[in-house]
């Protein structure tokens, strides 16, 4: 990857027996919108405590833009912005007074505070007791307190959290522009794999304190084709003929008059010879893949700890 923002090497972690983290790489580029998932327990959240700079890993390297975070932690931690659980605010000052004193630490400026507010659709509510406001809105006024001034790189713990169906939907969309328009790169963990599949290029799937798969969702999904589907002339029969050749391809017909066969892309040539030999040629054919969710199942629930 030509410009990492953020790179971990060899990352472990112990909190006594419990090996948390078992030593595993991550890159993620510059640019890049990362999805980090894993089952209850894999060690997502403290990956992310871990370049956060809230809890010490018990070896490994965390570099952020090339620099050490053991060795130089306020270099590296430049541009770095992290959301982990819901954000602890003033609970007595407004939304806008909040993020008026997290702006001035960061070097935002007011006109940053407004367009972030408006961002998170909080203009309504930016004057309130931040004490009063919901979970939804603490991880809005959150998000916003993430993005003042220009961050690099966004870290966010399970963002969609206590949000809505229309907040997940804003969320994203938030995620999407910031990262289209002003280049912030986010590394983001979510339960939530069609969210994932919809928003990010890359993921990482961690199970048990290690990395399983790592790479854009389109490749990784490109090698788990589950089957195809074909259409040929006079369906019934071809079908016929396919269940006589290979039984195992489990043929059958869809809606749509196409015939489905299960198998991965080995299985692709026998498919068109079995059809072809029986005067069935194929006149389209579409792989079918399995879901981000179905991939995620199959790789946490098969890979032992
Ligand atoms: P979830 O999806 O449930 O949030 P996660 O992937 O974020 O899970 P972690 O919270 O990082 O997983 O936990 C990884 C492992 O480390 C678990 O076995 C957990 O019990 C253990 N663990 C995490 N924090 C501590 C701690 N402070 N003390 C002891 N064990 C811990």
């Amino acid at each position: 990857m030509s410009d990492p923002v953020l790179e971990v090497r060899g990352l472990t972690k112990r909190y006594g027996a419990v090996e948390a983290l078992k030593g595993f790489d991550l890159t993620v580029g510059r640019g890049s919108i990362y999805g980090f998932i894993g089952p209850n327990g894999a060690g997502k959240t403290t990956t992310i405590r871990i370049v956060a700079g809230l809890v010490r890993p018990t070896s490994g390297e965390v570099r952020l833009h090339g620099v050490d975070l053991r060795r130089n932690r306020l270099a590296a931690a430049r541009g770095l912005r992290t959301l982990v659980e819901v954000p602890a605010f003033y609970p007595g000052l407004s939304g806008r007074q909040n993020l008026t004193i997290f702006a001035r630490l960061s070097g935002a400026d007011d006109a940053d505070v407004k367009r972030l507010l408006a961002r998170v659709r909080l203009e309504h509510a930016q004057d309130r007791r931040v004490g009063g406001y919901s979970l939804g809105m603490r991880q809005r006024l959150g998000i916003a307190q993430a993005l003042l001034g220009r961050p690099d790189l966004v870290v966010l713990d399970e963002p969609m959290n206590g949000l809505d169906p229309a907040g997940m939907h804003e969320m994203r969309e938030l995620i999407r522009e910031e990262n289209r328009e002003r280049g912030v790169t986010f590394f983001l963990s979510s339960h939530l794999l069609d969210d994932i599949q919809r928003l990010c290029d890359r993921i990482g799937i961690l199970h048990k304190g290690r990395l399983v798969a790592e790479g854009r969702i389109d490749d990784l999904l490109s090698s788990a084709v589950t089957g195809f589907r074909l259409r040929c002339e006079r369906p019934p029969d071809a079908l016929a003929a396919l269940a006589r050749a290979l039984p195992e391809a489990k043929a059958r017909l869809d809606g749509d008059g196409t015939i489905h066969a299960d198998g991965d892309t080995a299985v692709l040539p026998r498919l068109h010879h079995a059809l072809l030999a029986a005067g069935h040629p194929v006149v389209e054919l579409y792989p079918v893949r399995a879901s981000l969710e179905a991939y995620f199942l199959d790789l946490t629930e098969g890979v032992m700890g």
